[in-house]
């Protein structure tokens, strides 16, 4: 692959991170024995009864949330660790080099999209 590419594709992987990282510390903590790993804060409304109902829905809004974003957090984090061994744009199945247009449209894509249609519902 082209360093150009590859340092632009970093470029947008290390914003990514920053843009990830700073949203799920918005509403969740660290956990202090692994810090990748984020717990979402109970929020408080209040302790009226409606009040507290309404926290334990957002409190599961804030969990699924936690976990779309630490999913995303951690593809970016592998692509790149894959950056920096030398690893990064080939497909996890086929070894192929991966399209670089659907690289720059999608830094995480780990497979190219011939094995992505084939494995289609599976990944
Ligand atoms: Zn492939």
């Amino acid at each position: 692959m082209e360093k150009e590419l590859l340092a632009k594709i970093q470029t947008i992987l290390e914003q990514d991170k920053t843009r990830l990282e700073k949203e799920l510390a918005s509403f969740a903590g660290r956990n202090a024995h692994n810090k990748d790993d984020y717990q979402a804060e109970y929020p408080d409304f209040g302790s009226e009864i409606d009040e507290n109902a309404q926290e334990v829905i957002a409190f599961e809004d804030r969990l699924s949330l936690e976990h779309t974003l630490e999913d995303e957090l951690r593809d970016v984090k592998n692509a790149l660790q894959k950056i920096a061994s030398d690893a990064y744009g080939v497909c996890k199945y086929c070894g192929k080099e991966i399209d670089p247009e659907r690289l720059l449209a999608r830094p995480t894509s780990s497979s190219c999209v011939d094995c992505k249609k084939k494995f289609k519902g599976e990944l």
